[in-house]
Protein backbone atom coordinates (compact mmCIF):
# COMPACT_ATOMS: atom_id res chain seq x y z
CA UNK A 1 0.00 0.00 0.00
CA UNK A 2 1.46 3.22 -1.11
CA UNK A 3 0.96 7.04 1.29
CA UNK A 4 -2.11 7.69 -0.72
CA UNK A 5 -3.36 4.30 0.23
CA UNK A 6 -2.48 4.60 3.85
CA UNK A 7 -3.70 8.45 3.98
CA UNK A 8 -7.57 7.31 2.43
CA UNK A 9 -7.29 4.13 5.56
CA UNK A 10 -6.77 6.99 8.23
CA UNK A 11 -9.81 9.05 6.38
CA UNK A 12 -12.13 6.28 6.18
CA UNK A 13 -11.78 5.30 9.92
CA UNK A 14 -11.74 9.45 11.07
CA UNK A 15 -15.08 9.44 9.35
CA UNK A 16 -16.09 6.15 11.17
CA UNK A 17 -14.98 7.46 14.32
CA UNK A 18 -16.72 10.88 13.77
CA UNK A 19 -20.54 9.00 12.66
CA UNK A 20 -20.17 6.81 15.92
CA UNK A 21 -19.22 10.20 18.18
CA UNK A 22 -21.96 11.66 16.79
CA UNK A 23 -24.45 9.01 17.09
CA UNK A 24 -23.53 7.89 20.66
CA UNK A 25 -23.53 11.83 21.99
CA UNK A 26 -26.95 12.03 19.72
CA UNK A 27 -28.43 9.82 21.57
CA UNK A 28 -27.19 10.84 24.91
CA UNK A 29 -28.17 14.50 23.99
CA UNK A 30 -31.60 14.05 23.77
CA UNK A 31 -32.62 15.24 26.90
CA UNK A 32 -30.52 18.82 25.95
CA UNK A 33 -31.84 18.79 22.41
CA UNK A 34 -34.84 17.56 22.13
CA UNK A 35 -38.01 18.98 23.90
CA UNK A 36 -38.88 22.67 23.02
CA UNK A 37 -41.92 23.13 23.89
CA UNK A 38 -43.08 23.92 27.54
CA UNK A 39 -45.12 20.41 27.95
CA UNK A 40 -45.71 17.05 25.69
CA UNK A 41 -48.50 15.01 25.20
CA UNK A 42 -50.98 17.46 24.06
CA UNK A 43 -53.50 19.63 25.57
CA UNK A 44 -53.54 18.55 29.30
CA UNK A 45 -50.00 19.93 29.67
CA UNK A 46 -49.39 16.92 32.16
CA UNK A 47 -45.51 15.83 31.35
CA UNK A 48 -43.17 18.69 31.68
CA UNK A 49 -39.85 19.18 30.32
CA UNK A 50 -39.16 23.19 31.05
CA UNK A 51 -41.66 25.90 30.98
CA UNK A 52 -40.45 28.74 29.14
CA UNK A 53 -41.02 32.74 30.92
CA UNK A 54 -39.52 35.37 30.59
CA UNK A 55 -38.45 36.17 34.21
CA UNK A 56 -35.07 34.36 33.88
CA UNK A 57 -36.09 31.31 36.29
CA UNK A 58 -34.86 27.91 35.97
CA UNK A 59 -35.62 24.78 38.49
CA UNK A 60 -32.22 22.75 39.59
CA UNK A 61 -33.50 19.40 40.70
CA UNK A 62 -32.03 16.50 42.58
CA UNK A 63 -32.64 12.66 42.19
CA UNK A 64 -32.18 9.41 44.11
CA UNK A 65 -31.60 10.99 47.75
CA UNK A 66 -31.57 11.68 50.48
CA UNK A 67 -28.00 10.36 50.94
CA UNK A 68 -26.65 10.21 53.95
CA UNK A 69 -23.61 12.38 53.03
CA UNK A 70 -24.39 14.20 49.98
CA UNK A 71 -27.30 15.85 50.66
CA UNK A 72 -26.49 18.14 53.45
CA UNK A 73 -23.06 19.16 51.31
CA UNK A 74 -25.77 19.99 48.88
CA UNK A 75 -28.27 21.85 51.60
CA UNK A 76 -24.93 23.94 52.64
CA UNK A 77 -24.18 25.01 49.20
CA UNK A 78 -27.42 26.21 48.40
CA UNK A 79 -27.84 27.64 51.65
CA UNK A 80 -24.78 29.35 51.24
CA UNK A 81 -25.85 31.09 47.74
CA UNK A 82 -29.63 31.44 48.71
CA UNK A 83 -31.44 29.49 46.08
CA UNK A 84 -33.90 27.13 45.88
CA UNK A 85 -34.04 23.63 44.52
CA UNK A 86 -35.99 20.65 44.24
CA UNK A 87 -35.61 17.05 45.45
CA UNK A 88 -37.09 14.24 43.62
CA UNK A 89 -36.73 11.29 46.50
CA UNK A 90 -36.85 7.96 46.53
CA UNK A 91 -39.13 6.24 49.36
CA UNK A 92 -36.85 3.85 50.39
CA UNK A 93 -34.15 6.38 50.92
CA UNK A 94 -36.67 8.33 53.52
CA UNK A 95 -37.06 5.31 55.33
CA UNK A 96 -33.35 4.31 55.28
CA UNK A 97 -31.87 7.92 55.95
CA UNK A 98 -34.62 9.57 58.44
CA UNK A 99 -32.46 12.16 59.77
CA UNK A 100 -31.07 13.13 56.40
CA UNK A 101 -34.72 13.17 54.81
CA UNK A 102 -36.17 15.50 58.22
CA UNK A 103 -33.55 18.22 57.19
CA UNK A 104 -34.47 18.01 53.64
CA UNK A 105 -38.04 18.45 54.44
CA UNK A 106 -37.22 20.88 56.92
CA UNK A 107 -35.28 22.88 54.43
CA UNK A 108 -37.80 24.44 52.76
CA UNK A 109 -36.48 22.95 48.89
CA UNK A 110 -39.38 21.19 47.11
CA UNK A 111 -39.50 17.30 47.72
CA UNK A 112 -40.70 15.62 45.45
CA UNK A 113 -41.71 11.82 43.99
CA UNK A 114 -39.19 9.20 42.44
CA UNK A 115 -41.10 6.25 43.56
CA UNK A 116 -40.58 4.08 46.59
CA UNK A 117 -38.17 1.80 45.07
CA UNK A 118 -36.54 3.31 42.28
CA UNK A 119 -38.54 1.14 40.17
CA UNK A 120 -38.50 0.72 36.31
CA UNK A 121 -42.06 1.98 36.12
CA UNK A 122 -42.40 1.65 32.09
CA UNK A 123 -43.35 -1.47 31.93
CA UNK A 124 -45.43 -1.70 35.27
CA UNK A 125 -49.08 -2.10 35.38
CA UNK A 126 -51.75 0.23 36.69
CA UNK A 127 -51.66 -1.31 40.48
CA UNK A 128 -48.17 -1.79 41.16
CA UNK A 129 -47.23 1.89 39.19
CA UNK A 130 -49.85 3.22 41.88
CA UNK A 131 -48.48 1.46 44.87
CA UNK A 132 -44.71 2.75 44.11
CA UNK A 133 -45.90 6.43 43.78
CA UNK A 134 -48.08 6.00 47.05
CA UNK A 135 -45.33 4.56 49.20
CA UNK A 136 -42.96 7.17 48.13
CA UNK A 137 -45.78 10.04 49.14
CA UNK A 138 -46.65 8.03 52.25
CA UNK A 139 -42.88 8.05 52.89
CA UNK A 140 -42.78 11.77 52.52
CA UNK A 141 -45.52 12.23 54.59
CA UNK A 142 -44.54 9.88 57.25
CA UNK A 143 -41.39 12.93 57.86
CA UNK A 144 -43.37 16.06 56.76
CA UNK A 145 -46.84 15.62 56.45
CA UNK A 146 -46.80 17.04 53.24
CA UNK A 147 -47.69 15.83 50.17
CA UNK A 148 -45.87 14.77 46.89
CA UNK A 149 -48.07 16.04 43.54
CA UNK A 150 -44.65 15.84 40.75
CA UNK A 151 -43.46 12.39 39.92
CA UNK A 152 -40.15 12.00 38.34
CA UNK A 153 -40.33 8.42 36.53
CA UNK A 154 -36.71 6.84 37.32
CA UNK A 155 -34.65 7.12 33.83
CA UNK A 156 -37.56 9.43 32.77
CA UNK A 157 -39.23 5.41 31.58
CA UNK A 158 -43.27 6.85 30.74
CA UNK A 159 -45.84 4.29 29.25
CA UNK A 160 -49.86 5.23 28.28
CA UNK A 161 -50.18 3.11 32.17
CA UNK A 162 -48.26 5.46 34.26
CA UNK A 163 -50.08 8.48 31.91
CA UNK A 164 -53.31 6.97 33.61
CA UNK A 165 -51.94 6.36 36.55
CA UNK A 166 -50.53 9.87 37.06
CA UNK A 167 -53.98 11.40 35.99
CA UNK A 168 -55.98 9.68 38.28
CA UNK A 169 -53.82 10.63 41.23
CA UNK A 170 -53.90 14.11 40.33
CA UNK A 171 -50.17 14.08 39.71
CA UNK A 172 -47.86 15.50 36.51
CA UNK A 173 -44.87 14.08 35.67
CA UNK A 174 -41.31 16.51 35.20
CA UNK A 175 -38.69 15.17 33.36
CA UNK A 176 -35.76 17.86 32.31
CA UNK A 177 -34.46 19.18 29.63
CA UNK A 178 -31.00 19.77 30.59
CA UNK A 179 -28.59 16.76 31.90
CA UNK A 180 -25.65 17.67 34.11
CA UNK A 181 -24.81 13.75 33.60
CA UNK A 182 -23.78 13.85 37.13
CA UNK A 183 -24.59 10.70 37.50
CA UNK A 184 -21.77 9.37 34.59
CA UNK A 185 -19.25 11.27 36.58
CA UNK A 186 -18.66 13.81 34.67
CA UNK A 187 -15.70 16.27 35.78
CA UNK A 188 -17.58 19.51 37.54
CA UNK A 189 -15.93 21.57 34.86
CA UNK A 190 -17.09 19.89 32.11
CA UNK A 191 -20.87 20.22 33.89
CA UNK A 192 -20.63 23.59 34.24
CA UNK A 193 -19.83 24.70 30.65
CA UNK A 194 -21.81 21.75 28.96
CA UNK A 195 -24.93 23.77 31.16
CA UNK A 196 -23.68 27.24 30.41
CA UNK A 197 -23.64 26.44 26.65
CA UNK A 198 -27.49 25.10 26.66
CA UNK A 199 -29.12 26.79 29.19
CA UNK A 200 -31.97 28.87 29.12
CA UNK A 201 -35.16 30.24 31.06
CA UNK A 202 -37.65 27.89 31.69
CA UNK A 203 -35.08 24.80 31.59
CA UNK A 204 -35.24 22.07 34.42
CA UNK A 205 -31.68 20.88 35.06
CA UNK A 206 -30.94 17.32 36.49
CA UNK A 207 -28.97 16.50 39.16
CA UNK A 208 -28.67 13.85 41.55
CA UNK A 209 -28.05 14.06 45.58
CA UNK A 210 -27.71 10.55 45.56
CA UNK A 211 -24.16 8.92 43.57
CA UNK A 212 -22.81 5.96 45.08
CA UNK A 213 -19.21 7.65 45.34
CA UNK A 214 -16.91 10.89 44.64
CA UNK A 215 -19.71 12.54 43.03
CA UNK A 216 -18.80 15.66 41.19
CA UNK A 217 -22.35 17.70 42.34
CA UNK A 218 -21.23 19.46 44.81
CA UNK A 219 -18.07 20.87 43.11
CA UNK A 220 -20.45 21.54 40.14
CA UNK A 221 -22.75 23.71 41.80
CA UNK A 222 -20.22 25.89 43.75
CA UNK A 223 -19.41 26.21 39.80
CA UNK A 224 -22.21 26.90 38.37
CA UNK A 225 -24.28 28.71 40.26
CA UNK A 226 -22.52 31.86 40.85
CA UNK A 227 -22.45 32.12 36.72
CA UNK A 228 -25.90 31.06 36.33
CA UNK A 229 -26.56 33.90 38.73
CA UNK A 230 -23.99 36.47 37.30
CA UNK A 231 -26.24 35.89 33.88
CA UNK A 232 -29.40 36.69 35.94
CA UNK A 233 -31.39 33.55 36.19
CA UNK A 234 -32.49 33.56 39.10
CA UNK A 235 -33.49 29.60 41.10
CA UNK A 236 -37.08 28.44 41.58
CA UNK A 237 -38.76 25.29 43.00
CA UNK A 238 -40.47 23.14 40.08
CA UNK A 239 -43.95 24.10 41.21
CA UNK A 240 -43.02 28.12 41.05
CA UNK A 241 -41.69 27.45 37.43
CA UNK A 242 -44.71 25.30 36.40
CA UNK A 243 -47.35 26.85 38.84
CA UNK A 244 -46.41 30.25 39.91
CA UNK A 245 -46.24 29.52 43.36
CA UNK A 246 -44.22 27.53 45.76
ZN1 LIG B 1 -33.28 8.26 39.62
Amino acid sequence: MGVAGVIFLLLALLGFFLAWKRTTRGDEAIAVARYTDSAVWGEDELVYHKKRNDRMEIALTFDDGPHPYYTPIILDILDEYGVSATFFTVGENIEYYPKTAERLLESGHEVENHTFSHARIGNMCYGDIMSEIERCEDAVSAVSERKTKFLRPPQGQMSETVKEVIKNLDYRVVLWDVDTRDWAHTSPEDIRDNVLSVVTAGDIILMHDFIGHDSPTPDALRLLIPELIERGYKFVTVSELIDGNP
